[in-house]
């Protein structure tokens, strides 16, 4: 038994390839990293990876994440420029006793060290994008329009859970923002004994939930992951409005350890992909329901079942 979950429409192809992967027996932890880097290598998803968002300085800093869900070891890499794949550095960095997240120049010099691929991330479009916002906008007018986080969880035939995570962050995010694509319990967690969870959305809003943890806290105490999500969305919400706040267009995806999956957004709709031995499928989430309506397919996924 196999089950592969990820985020967004962006994640099809690679996660449709990893599925087939996870069948033929590779590890979930190879299952996660094939999908994210699959994001992260394609210049046309504009929020990961290669021609990412740039920040208001018309730069490109990656913030990823991956989790070992058997070890509950945690790499990371935050505002980390020019690593070509920063799952790959995350990944590295999964397994370590200390020094595991590393910031900036560190993180860079981490990945040279090991010799990854590094280049510069920038691309034509992201930088066009960049000099027309600045050219009809000021800096001053707000940060937050345009984003979205590639989030993989996997679960292998030998019950090893894995997530992984990989965003550009918001565009014409403040130099140095971090959102919380690259933290522990925020953007995701993974527990192999109990479900492993992730988030997409407005990072600031996401962390003050600790969304990922409280989704699957709340699997420990026996929900399904669909109400995992449901529930850690829902109480966000609850005490933001308390304040008179809402949560800024959050989603979530959970799975569990016996394969079953789940999501909940704020969103109208939330697209999700999941793969298993029923094949590969593009979900669609609405508002804490349950995710059974089939997006309508566009040119590009048209093939999907
Ligand atoms: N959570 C990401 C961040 O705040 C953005 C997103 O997932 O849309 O950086």
């Amino acid at each position: 038994m196999y089950t592969i979950i990820g985020t967004w429409k962006m994640v099809y192809p690679g996660l449709e390839e990893a599925a087939r992967m996870l069948k033929e027996g590779v590890c979930a932890g190879d299952a996660v990293v094939h999908t994210v880097r699959r994001v992260e290598d394609d210049p046309e998803l504009s929020s990961v990876g290669y021609g990412g968002l740039p920040d208001r300085e018309g730069r490109v800093f990656l913030d990823a994440a991956y989790m070992d869900g058997n070890t509950l070891r945690v790499g990371a890499v935050l505002s980390a420029e020019n690593i070509a794949n920063p799952i790959l550095a995350a990944r590295l960095l999964c397994g370590r006793k200390t020094d595991c997240i590393l910031a900036g120049h560190g993180a860079e010099r981490f990945a040279v060290a090991q010799g990854l691929p590094m280049r510069d991330m920038r691309t034509e479009s992201s930088m066009k994008r960049w000099r027309d916002t600045v050219a009809e906008e000021s800096f001053a007018a707000g940060a937050y329009r345009g984003h979205d986080t590639v989030c993989v969880l996997a679960l292998d035939g030998d019950g090893r859970m894995a997530v992984g995570t990989s965003t550009s962050g918001l565009f014409m995010k403040e130099p140095g923002r971090v959102g919380d694509t690259p933290l522990i319990g925020s953007g995701f967690y993974a527990d192999a004994r109990y479900g492993a969870a992730a988030a997409t959305g407005l990072g600031e809003d996401i962390m003050r939930g600790c969304l990922s943890y409280e989704a699957v806290s709340l699997m420990r105490l026996g929900a399904s992951p669909e109400a995992a999500c449901r529930e850690a969305l829902a109480h966000l919400a609850g005490r933001l409005g308390e304040l008179g706040e809402s949560p800024e267009n959050i989603s979530m995806i959970a799975l569990s350890p016996d394969g079953e999956f789940g999501a909940a957004t704020t969103l109208p709709v939330f697209p999700f992909a999941v793969g298993n031995e029923k094949g590969s499928v593009l979900y669609a989430a609405n508002i804490y329901t349950k995710p059974d309506i089939h997006v309508a397919a566009d040119d590009e996924i048209a093939h999907i079942d």
